[in-house]
């Protein structure tokens, strides 16, 4: 019952998103409708209306790129994994990148292995949602700083960034699907985020000050040292000893 009310909560917000991705789609096409009609009456269009044309078109696969990912149902595999493992993969899928801009990583992780039970590529979706976001709140270059701990049987992950920062007023609307100050943004990075998390039991926090910086802190459960009667993950070993 609480499991079917759920699916029905999931579906009516999927359906709401339609929606939502429904009306950003219409702009551009409108857009792209108005120049293939001036190209059909006139044959007036030049190269700065294909550019504008390419951008329109870009801004679509976007848009339904990112919604695919919460919409589709992809074949989810939670396993026990690393989280230190997790984000040290994202850090290096995107250091060259980082370094392009003037933007170094620094990593602090614990020295101990820290096992959450997690669907890899989701996090990992995650964790890009949130590095790009810092780099490009950091125009001139500086410092990412990423933190992983383990307290309260909680893997703690802190990202902070020194760049531009989010003014209060704004903080409320993060999460919000399409709400984003960038010329290219879909405002969908952080939704998905949070639903991720949310699905993996954790938090997703947002700390900012404009001028400053942001700092991102995500929580995630600890795989259980002892299963003790608990729902306890399957876990996925190499080690066959027995
Ligand atoms: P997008 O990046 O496409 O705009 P997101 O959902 O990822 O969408 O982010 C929404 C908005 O939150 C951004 O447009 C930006 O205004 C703000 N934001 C998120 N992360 C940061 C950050 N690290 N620094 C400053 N602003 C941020
Ligand atoms: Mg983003």
């Amino acid at each position: 019952m609480q499991e079917l009310l759920r699916q029905s909560e999931k579906l009516t917000t999927v359906g709401q998103l339609a929606a939502g991705v429904a009306h950003e789609i219409r702009n551009p096409l409108t857009t792209l409708r108005g120049f293939m009609q001036l190209q059909q009456q006139t044959r007036a269009l030049n190269i700065q209306h294909v550019d504008i044309m390419l951008s329109e078109l870009d801004r679509i696969n976007l848009i339904v790129s990112e919604f695919l990912i919460l919409a589709k149902p992809q074949a989810s595999i939670f396993q026990n994994k690393d989280i230190r493992y997790v984000l040290g993969d994202v850090v290096s899928l995107l250091d060259s990148q980082a370094h392009l801009y003037g933007i170094e990583f620094v990593t602090d992780f614990e020295k101990e292995p820290i096992e959450v039970y997690c669907e890899e590529n989701q996090l990992k979706q995650v964790f890009i949602n949130i590095l790009k976001n810092a780099m490009e709140a950091m125009p001139r270059g500086g410092g990412i700083g990423l933190k992983i701990i383990k307290e309260n049987n909680q893997a703690l992950i802190g990202i902070i960034d020194e760049g531009e920062g989010i003014p209060f007023e704004r903080l409320a609307k993060l999460g919000e699907p399409f709400y984003t100050s960038k010329e290219k943004g879909t405002g969908l990075g952080l939704m998905i985020s949070q639903r991720i998390i949310e699905a993996h039991k954790g938090t997703l926090n947002i700390n900012s000050m404009v001028g400053w910086g942001t700092m991102v802190t995500i929580t995630l459960p600890l795989v259980h040292p002892d299963p003790d009667g608990e729902e306890q993950p399957v876990v996925t070993s190499l080690d066959s000893g027995d």
